[in-house]
Formats: structure tokens, C-alpha cells, sequence
């Protein structure tokens, strides 16, 4: 083997993946088809704080985040969270994945940049693989390939994995001139700006993050810029964004649903590409911080030979049920909540959400990276919620 392991992309998943290989005694080579990390990103930057204690990087953090207004389509306004307790951290990206991928190549990975796979076939032991790189193409064997490339993943498509359950579709543009709030970010619903979805106003340091996300079958011929534009140009809140001036425009998909062979032999899925983003929030840095955190010490237990593939095999398989089971339920709880919702049910639940008791309960229960409990509590004590209960129940509880 020339390599224990390669890992394609070097975004944030494959960064922290690459370094807990090489730590774990292994040797990585990473290949990311651009020429430099974290360049160009789509994201919103936010990353919670079970996922950023992990990693430590608070040095790449813009704004810390305590709270959020979260607005109904008639404009009924929930206001969330208080300064003493920071809900998410706003980072730069850039910085964020230079970081990850430099402790990676710190713990000693080796990262071939402007380079991608050609062709890759695997067979008992180990993956042949063909690297288009600046300097010719490159033939190498590994013990495993590891696909950590991304929502379009060349490695699922290569080794037919399956396909992540949703694809959802983020636009976003970051500007300067938004009259928000310090701290909090801001959350817009509504048919006209982001159907199923949200729209965001997101703080981060000189700079707001301002975007929305949907699914291609809800927007009725819409581009999502448009969606955007209605946004900005609500009468309600048009003042915010009137001073806006852009710096910086950003596209992409979220992939979520983990794919139906995140396994296939010698290779695995990580990250964007297994489909690991989270149906509630489309967070992917830590639902994939934390299926790498499972899954390596396994991985590299197989790969000196302490366990058989087929207990790996059976491990993973293991390991993946509470995750499908997890995105199930968060998926039926935001269908329940907000996808399935017309604007004049979604006004209901905001007059229920701006009651002080309701409120309260957001704010002791509610977490933007975990809503199942939040959202599993209303439906209990929330009396006007139990309509909602029958809608969602069984798929929650059962799914
Ligand atoms: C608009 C928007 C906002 C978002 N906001 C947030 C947010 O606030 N918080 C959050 O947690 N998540 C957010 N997400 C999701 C988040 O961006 C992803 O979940 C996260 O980047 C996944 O990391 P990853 O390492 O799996 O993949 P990526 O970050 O996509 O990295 C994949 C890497 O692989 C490389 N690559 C791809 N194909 C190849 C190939 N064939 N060969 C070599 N290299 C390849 C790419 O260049 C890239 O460097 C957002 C997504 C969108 C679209």
C-alpha cells in the first residue's frame, strides 16, 4: 500500500477526518481538487458549540451568538435567548478549514492540492486509484478511500452509494449595512421568501450573512435569488436591508438523508457527501465532526487488522441506525412545523410561540442544533399544538 488511507476533499470534515487517521498512527494523503482550502464555501458559518470545543478554534470566530428573532410571514415576532448563554458561533470559513487542515497535516497527512480522482476500483483488500494532478496523472493503492468530497461527492457517485434523501437549495449573499441586532441572528419564514424553509440574517463580525433555503419542487419556478429579493424588499422589515451593499455571493446544495451504502467495502462517506446535513438547520460541520468521531477508532482498528472488515461492517451498521433514526425524526418535526405549514397555519404557531409561556419554554428546552426535544414538548404541553401532534406523532415517535 502506498497509503493507509486517502481522504478526497479537504474541506472541514475531511480536514479533522485526515488528522484523527494520522494521529491514530496512519498514514493519509488527502487530495483537494482546488488550489487552495476553504475557497470557494458555501456556508453560513455557523458552528455549534459541541462541534467547536472539539476542534478549539475559537480564533476563527467572527461573532458569538446568543439569541435569535425569529419571524412569522405576518410578521409576528419570537425573540429567543439571553447574552449569558452563547447558542452558536459565527466563524469565518476560510480560517476555520486553513485550521482543520493544517492540524491535519500538523499530525502528519500529506495534502496534494489542484488534484482529484480520475478513477478509482476497489477489490479485497485495498482501492486503486487514478489522481489527476498538476504534474500528470498519478497511480497509487490505499487500504481505504474515504469520500469526504462534498454534496456532489465523486466518490458516491463513482462507487453508486446511494443519494442523500433531500437536496435542498442554499443561496446566500454576505453584506454590509444590516440593522440587526448585536448577537442575535435573525430567522424569516414565509411562502414568499423561503416555502418549507427559512430565511437568515446572520451576524458575522463587520459583515451579515443573508440567505435562504428551500427545496427545488417548493420554489414553483422561483430562483432563489428571487426569493432573496423578496426578502429584502418586504415592506415589514425592508428597512433592515435598505443600506445593504454586497461583498460576497454564495450557491449550494444541502444534502440530507444519509446515503443508503455510507459503507461499501474499502470505501466510506463522510460528511456532505454520506448526507449527513441536518434536516432542521442544514448544519453539516457538526453532525459530520461527529460521525468521524465514531467512526475512526473502529476504522483504524480494521486497517491494522485488530477487527475483521465484516465487525467493522457490522459496527457501522450499528453505528448509522441512531443517525437515520435521529434525521427521521427531526425531518418529521420540522414537516409538522414549518414545511408542511401555509403561511396562515405558520402565523398560528407564531401567535402560540409569542406567548410568554411558550417562550419560556423555548428558551429553557430550545436548542438551534437539537430541536426534537423543543419540538417534542410542545406537542405534549402546548395545547394548541396537539393538532399539530397527530400530523407528526407517528412518524416521530415510530419513524
Ligand atoms: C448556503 C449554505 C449555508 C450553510 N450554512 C451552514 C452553517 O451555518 N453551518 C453548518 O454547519 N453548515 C452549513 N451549511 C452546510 C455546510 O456548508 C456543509 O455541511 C459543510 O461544508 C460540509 O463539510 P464537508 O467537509 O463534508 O464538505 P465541503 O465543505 O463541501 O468540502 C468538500 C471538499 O471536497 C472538495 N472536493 C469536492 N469534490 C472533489 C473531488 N472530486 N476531488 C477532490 N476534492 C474534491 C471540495 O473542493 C471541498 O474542499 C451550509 C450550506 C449552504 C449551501
Amino acid at each position: 500500500m502506498d497509503y493507509d488511507f486517502v481522504v478526497v476533499g479537504a474541506g472541514p470534515v475531511g480536514g479533522l477526518l485526515a488528522r484523527r487517521l494520522s494521529e491514530g498512527g496512519s498514514s493519509v494523503l488527502i487530495i483537494e481538487e482546488h488550489a487552495q482550502i476553504g475557497r470557494p464555501f458555501q456556508c453560513a458559518g455557523l458552528v455549534n458549540p459541541e462541534a467547536m470545543e472539539l476542534i478549539g478554534l475559537h480564533d476563527t470566530v467572527l461573532t458569538s451568538i446568543w439569541g435569535a428573532r425569529i419571524h412569522g410571514p405576518s410578521g409576528e415576532v419570537v425573540s429567543i435567548g439571553s447574552p449569558d448563554t452563547i447558542r452558536t458561533w459565527s466563524v469565518c470559513r476560510k480560517l476555520f478549514d486553513e485550521a482543520i487542515v493544517e492540524s491535519a497535516l500538523e499530525s502528519g497527512a500529506e495534502l496534494w492540492l489542484s488534484s482529484s480522482p480520475k478513477s478509482a476500483e476497489q477489490d479485497g483488500d485495498g482501492v486503486s486509484i487514478t489522481i489527476s494532478t498538476p504534474t500528470g496523472d498519478v497511480d497509487l493503492r490505499c487500504s481505504m478511500l474515504c469520500g469526504a468530497d462534498g454534496s456532489h461527492s465523486w466518490v458516491r457517485r463513482n462507487f453508486k452509494m446511494g443519494r442523500p434523501k433531500e437536496m435542498m437549495i442554499g443561496f446566500q449573499i454576505e453584506v454590509t449595512g444590516y440593522v440587526g441586532e448585536n448577537g442575535k441572528l435573525d430567522m424569516y419564514t414565509g411562502s414568499d421568501i423561503a416555502p418549507g424553509f427559512f430565511a437568515w440574517a446572520i451576524p458575522s463580525g463587520d459583515t451579515t450573512r443573508i440567505g435562504a433555503w428551500s427545496k427545488a419542487e417548493l420554489l414553483g419556478g422561483r430562483s432563489p435569488e428571487q426569493l432573496l429579493n423578496a426578502l429584502m424588499h418586504e415592506p415589514q422589515w425592508s428597512h433592515r436591508f435598505s443600506a445593504c451593499r454586497e461583498v460576497g455571493r454564495f450557491c449550494g446544495p444541502v444534502p440530507s438523508g444519509l446515503v443508503k451504502h455510507p459503507l461499501k467495502g474499502r470505501v466510506m462517506l463522510f460528511g456532505d457527501a454520506a448526507g449527513l446535513c441536518k434536516p432542521t438547520t442544514g448544519g453539516g460541520i457538526g453532525p459530520g465532526f461527529m460521525h468521524v468521531e465514531t467512526t475512526v477508532p473502529n476504522l483504524l482498528k480494521m486497517v491494522r487488522g485488530e477487527i475483521p472488515q465484516s465487525k467493522f461492517e457490522s459496527i457501522v451498521t450499528e453505528n448509522h441506525k441512531p443517525i437515520r433514526k435521529e434525521q427521521l425524526r427531526a425531518r418529521a418535526l420540522r414537516d409538522a412545523f414549518l414545511t408542511q405549514m401555509n403561511d396562515q397555519e405558520l402565523d398560528e404557531v407564531f401567535s402560540v410561540w409569542s406567548k410568554p409561556e411558550v417562550t419560556e419554554l423555548i428558551n429553557e428546552v430550545g436548542e438551534i442544533e437539537n430541536p426534537i426535544p423543543l419540538g417534542m414538548q410542545m406537542l405534549r404541553e402546548v395545547p394548541e399544538f396537539r393538532s399539530l401532534a397527530k400530523r407528526a406523532i407517528k412518524a416521530v415517535l415510530w419513524g
